[in-house]
């Protein structure tokens, strides 16, 4: 009896002590194991300062409210999980924080899952201050998520995510069982940084549902983050589910939109967009009912169509659940649309989306726009949208209704960076004056340096000097540094082998010596090999390719062959290339398979005796919408003998998620191009999305071919010559009707002298 009622009143003494929380500090991933089997709400394991390579870090258990179970860095920012590496949560109460994903990728289809498992799911846990940066998957179409939020009442927040290189959204809120559902987790203070064109479906920075859940509640709040050239695809936020809230969040330089695609009865609220004149950038785009925007601040913002600063679209009357559902009952109210190319109303107009928008208010918008007359764009019936005390500011001729009130005020900057009317009588008019920016301080991490500008050329300020002579620029190239220059004297540079380029690298002639040019020549199949976020710029060159290797897929410069390859940029700029004719197909630059070059520039420079193609950007022959460059501009250059293309762009198949690829070829002078018998045109693109091809002089050569595929494509032919060539020829694979081309001040002649 007596030894019973101790035991009882042992069992109530620890009861009522508090437990002391323990504190375990492990130093690899078996002490860690041990923790975990031990560790009781409020406990806290320290993974010890260094690298954790190969590191499957799973935390569960039972923490509590107030007395989490914690697992965190013994020093933030100096655990570094590295390899195959990747975090799962379960359990409840579950905190993690100041680790950094870098230096690998997850083996697993997301490198911070809020699930251990299908039956071991996070809730109300939370990670914060932690980062991932660059922790892409090698080959850029397998897809991964970096973030997957399942269960309920989580919270991801001061993060820092930066350089998603591979398919697959950022961060992804999963509804695919009932209990991830309505779930009230909170995304904030986050740094999404830049990540680059995907040139696919499959690059929005953060996506809450899919059409299948579509039609429940996700109940998820995304506010006060940031996202930094967030260039992924067409959306930056893609909402598919309902009752979410999108507030104060700064979108800066990111090209798309925060698009409602499915579910009703979100809020997208006092959200900052800022364009700064950079392509397709743009704001809101409004789908389904019950949809509220307001009081948002757009300026700076370059998109059209979709991507416009504000887009209302039209539906698919019965919408399936992958469509457009009408918009009903939207309220777009006190929005700011300052010094941007375009509002869409009624967006998307055609047989299919015949529904536009029904029972709407939009009341008290300001739009200003100094740059642009046709700020509107309007496509269907507007008449379902009632228009209420909404301003126009500026003297405009054309308004899309006369609801919209045209007012003479100017605009000034107020300490919060935004532009407001000066006008007294405009104050209830756009966006309100108490919006406070979030700052770059505010979100992520502060011990983990936020990318700076874009980067440059010549960016070091560093210039080598090279000598002539067997390998000497193999050497320089090697040694040189992120934005170094090599200034190559004048004379005779033999490469034998093949340089890798793996940064920004400049190789330019001196300014013409008295001793004449430098001139490359190489004996293997390639002279440049371009890897990850490199680029190549050169300048006051000759390449000459005569005694290059005969091998199959000779190229000047190639990609390498490792699967992956995002963030190139390649500029030639007064090069002469000459001579690459060692066999049939000898082209100046090749981009591989599953490579995506941001940029390819070629101004002033001559191309002579090449039997391939100038820049073949054709290695994504599966039709998915996949392409290898986002823009390329061949300007004021000349092409003589030329067997393939100057350019082959090749885009196949009928996705809509990117704006790319650009194309721009002007100035040019052609002759005797693309006439060698596996070639059909001296330029080919297929599924650009912008063409502009102007004053270019074409003499004998082969025809210029455009071929549309889905989307709304713009190409512009304009003042070109064309001499003994055949007239261009356009094609349309899916829009059914002429094909859509600007046609202008173009001139045909017979062939010269004949
Ligand atoms: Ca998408």
């Amino acid at each position: 009896m007596l030894g019973r009622l101790s035991l009882w009143l042992a069992l109530v003494f620890a009861a009522a002590t508090p437990l002391r929380a323990e504190q375990y500090l492990v130093r690899d991933q078996n002490e860690y194991a041990e923790a975990l089997e031990q560790v009781a709400a409020g406990d806290v394991i320290l993974l010890a300062k260094g690298e954790w390579r190969d590191f499957d870090l799973v935390v569960t258990g039972k923490g509590r409210e107030g007395a989490p179970i914690t697992v965190t860095a013994e020093e933030p920012g100096k655990v570094i999980l590295t390899g195959h590496s990747n975090l799962r949560i379960g359990g409840q109460y579950i905190v993690v924080s100041g680790l950094v994903f870098r230096d690998g990728y997850s083996p697993r289809g997301e490198v911070i899952s809020f699930r251990r498992s299908k039956d071991d799911v996070a809730h109300n846990s939370r990670v914060t201050q932690v980062v991932i940066d660059h922790f892409s998957k090698p080959d850029r179409y397998e897809s991964d998520y970096w973030v997957g939020i399942y269960g309920k009442n989580n919270r991801f927040d001061h993060n820092h995510l930066v350089g998603k290189t591979n398919k697959g959204v950022t961060l992804a809120v999963r509804l695919d069982t009932p209990e991830s559902r309505d779930n009230g987790h909170r995304i904030d203070h986050n740094y999404f940084g830049p990540r680059p064109v995907l040139g696919s479906n499959g690059g929005e920075t953060i996506r809450i549902g899919t059409s299948k859940y579509s039609m429940f509640r996700s109940g998820t709040i995304v506010e006060r983050n940031v996202f930094d050239r967030c260039d992924g695809e067409v959306e930056i936020i893609s909402s598919k589910s309902g009752g979410n809230v999108y507030r104060e969040n700064l979108f800066l330089r990111s090209r798309g939109t925060l698009t409602l695609r499915h579910g009703d009865d979100n809020v997208v609220e006092r959200n900052v967009f800022l364009g700064h004149g950079k392509d397709y950038t743009g704001g809101i785009r409004v789908i389904n009912r019950n949809q509220t925007v307001r009081g948002n601040y757009m300026e700076g913002l370059r998109g059209t169509g979709f991507a416009s600063a504000l887009t209302v679209m039209n539906g698919v009357p019965n919408s399936p659940v992958n469509r457009y559902v009408q918009v009903e009952n939207a309220l777009i109210e006190r929005n700011t649309v300052v010094d941007s190319t375009r509002v869409t109303l009624a967006a998307g107009a055609d047989e299919e989306r015949s529904a536009p928008p029904v029972d709407s208010l939009m009341r008290a918008n300001l739009f200003a726009s100094p740059t642009d007359a046709n700020l509107f764009q309007v496509e269907d019936d507007i008449s379902g949208i009632d228009l209420q005390g909404n301003v126009l500011l500026g003297e405009r001729e054309a308004r899309p209704a006369p609801q919209i009130e045209a007012r003479a005020s100017e605009l000034a900057r107020a300490a919060n960076g935004l532009l407001y009317p000066v006008d007294p009588a405009l104050a209830d008019v756009g966006a309100p004056r108490d919006l406070q920016p979030v700052a770059l301080s505010q979100v992520g991490v502060p011990w983990y340096e936020k990318p700076g500008a874009e980067r440059a050329f010549g960016s070091s300020g560093a210039v080598h000097e090279v000598s002539p002579g067997e390998d000497s620029l193999v050497n320089a190239v090697a040694a040189a540094r992120e934005g170094d220059v090599l200034l190559l004297a004048a004379g005779e540079y033999l490469v034998t082998q093949v340089i890798p380029v793996d940064k920004m690298v400049t190789v330019k002639g001196a300014p013409a010596a008295p001793g004449g040019e430098a001139i490359i020549r190489f004996t293997r199949p390639a002279l440049f090999e371009l890897g990850e976020d490199s680029g190549l710029q050169l300048q006051q060159l000759t390449i000459d390719g005569g005694q290059a290797d005969d091998s199959v897929g000779n190229s000047v410069i190639r990609t390498n062959t490792a699967g992956a390859g995002a963030n190139m940029l390649v500029e030639m700029n007064d090069v002469a290339v000459r001579n690459l004719t060692v066999n049939k197909s000898f082209n100046v630059l090749t981009l591989g398979k599953s490579v995506l070059a941001d940029r390819v520039t070629i101004r002033a420079s001559e191309f002579s005796g090449v039997s391939g193609t100038i820049v073949s950007a054709a290695s994504e022959t599966e039709d998915f919408g996949q392409y290898n460059v986002e823009y390329l501009t061949i300007a004021d250059s000349t092409f003589a003998d030329i067997g393939g293309p100057i350019a082959q762009v090749y885009r196949g198949g009928t996705d809509e998620s990117t704006f790319g690829p650009f194309v721009e070829i002007s100035g040019n002078t052609l002759s005797n191009v693309g006439k060698a018998p596996a070639s059909h045109a001296s330029i080919l693109l297929h599924g650009v999305q912008t063409a502009r091809v102007a004053r270019n002089a074409f003499a004998d050569s082969a025809p210029l071919r455009v071929v549309h595929t889905v989307g709304r494509p713009k190409t512009a032919v304009i003042g070109n010559t064309f001499t003994g060539t055949p007239e261009p020829t356009f094609k349309e694979l899916v829009f059914d009707g002429t094909p859509r081309v600007e046609l202008a001040g173009n001139t045909f002649a017979r062939r010269a002298a004949e």
